[in-house]
């Protein structure tokens, strides 16, 4: 799962990790639940809340968008999470 904030990588987390990341930036806060190899939006506060609403995720190429944050939450291959994959 990739998360990133104004088009640039935020940070990588696996979904078999049960975790809560809290996301912090200059354009507001969001908390992720990893649980159960799924990821939802627990809490935002961005205004539409269309983050929140969207539930979990967990096929690879599933997205969660958060646009007043400009964050997004892309699953994707555990294992292709380097940074601009090299293609064969
Ligand atoms: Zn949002």
């Amino acid at each position: 799962m990739r998360v990133t904030v104004d088009g640039a990588l935020y940070g990588t987390y696996a979904l078999s990790e049960e975790r809560t990341v809290q996301i912090d930036t200059a354009y507001g806060s969001n908390t992720l639940r990893i649980e159960g190899g799924r990821v939802r939006m627990e809490e935002a506060d961005c205004p539409n809340k269309d983050c929140v609403e969207k539930g979990a995720i967990s096929k690879t190429g599933q997205i969660i968008l958060c646009l007043p944050h400009k964050l997004s939450v892309t699953v994707v291959n555990e294992g292709e999470e380097a940074p601009d994959a090299i293609s064969y």
